[in-house]
């Protein structure tokens, strides 16, 4: 039987041809107009702590896109730290912070301001006698490096998801070198990390009562018995402890005293003189480590 097509099915179908081809244009208006994927919060959060023996040296990868290094180590350590943060395919650190005029943080500090870009140096309001300290200050100065004082409310970064600020020094002034350190903290979504540079229970004692709980925990002066006191610890809750030191240094950081310490706080231990370089990885829910042993 020989069907017959009817004009009104033939319209229909005119019709809906037409509407489909609308819709059609319609996406690719509407894909061609989308604006191309800004850098924003969408990637990981990477903290690397690099092995510079006895010292500290942590390189940031910020989920914005931007960077951080925290400390470079010893004056010897300057190419390493160059080296890894090279590694990383990174030519730009937007925040450089030097804890404390101490050469096992700052020492390496002016071979990465002659090698990198460089946004701004934070350094705490401390000045130090020493060819090392000088080194760093001279070659920021040559080389035009925008500087700012590292101190308590001093804020980095701010944006719904990240978190950049200095919590330390809260005092101007200090008996102890290692107190001016600049304490960092990072929070990204629900992941906080906390940086102690050298500072010791003096700082500690002032920090605690508004710290907070953090993820991770950069311990204070390589795990010596002069930071990382119980009270602290009971505050911040730190699930991750790191702790960057050399092996068989002669200091005898970290003290089995500490390290018991934050074994009673249920921490799991990272340390860069059995593990190497120590690297943690956050979404902004979960955080996990690389170590390179
Ligand atoms: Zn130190």
């Amino acid at each position: 039987m020989k069907k017959k097509i009817s004009f009104g099915t033939i319209l229909i179908l005119i019709l809906l041809a037409l509407l489909m081809r609308g819709v059609k244009q319609n996406e690719t208006v509407q894909e061609e107009a989308k604006p191309s994927a800004p850098i924003s919060e969408s990637g990981d959060l990477r903290v690397h702590y690099i092995d510079v023996e006895q010292g500290d040296s942590i390189f940031i990868q910020l989920p914005n896109g931007e960077t951080m290094l925290i400390d470079a180590g010893e004056n010897d350590m300057g190419e390493t730290v160059c080296d890894y943060i090279g590694a990383q395919g990174d030519t730009k650190i937007d925040y450089l912070v030097g804890t404390h005029p101490h050469s096992d943080h700052i020492g390496g500090l002016d071979t990465v301001i002659e090698a990198f870009d460089i946004g701004t140096l934070y350094l705490p309001d401390v000045s130090h006698d020493t060819k090392t300290f000088m080194d760093v200050v001279e070659t920021a100065k040559v080389k035009g490096v925008k500087a700012e004082k590292a101190k308590a409310g001093v804020e980095v970064l701010k944006t719904e998801n990240l978190a950049v600020q200095f919590l330390s020094p809260v005092s101007a002034e200090y008996e102890e070198m290692n107190d001016y350190s600049a304490v960092v903290s990072v929070t990204y979504g629900n992941n906080r990390f906390l940086f102690m540079g050298d500072a010791e229970y003096t700082v500690e004692n002032q920090l605690k009562g508004s710290i907070g709980v953090y993820d991770v925990l950069k311990v204070g002066h390589h795990g010596s018995n002069s930071s990382s006191t119980a009270n602290f610890l009971e505050q911040v809750q730190p699930k991750y402890a790191v702790i960057s030191c050399g092996t068989d240094n002669k200091y005898g950081h970290p003290t089995q005293q500490v390290l018991s310490r934050l074994e009673r706080f249920g921490c799991e231990i990272f340390r860069t003189d059995e593990q190497g370089n120590v690297v943690a990885i956050s979404d902004g829910s979960e955080i996990h480590f690389e170590t390179e042993r």
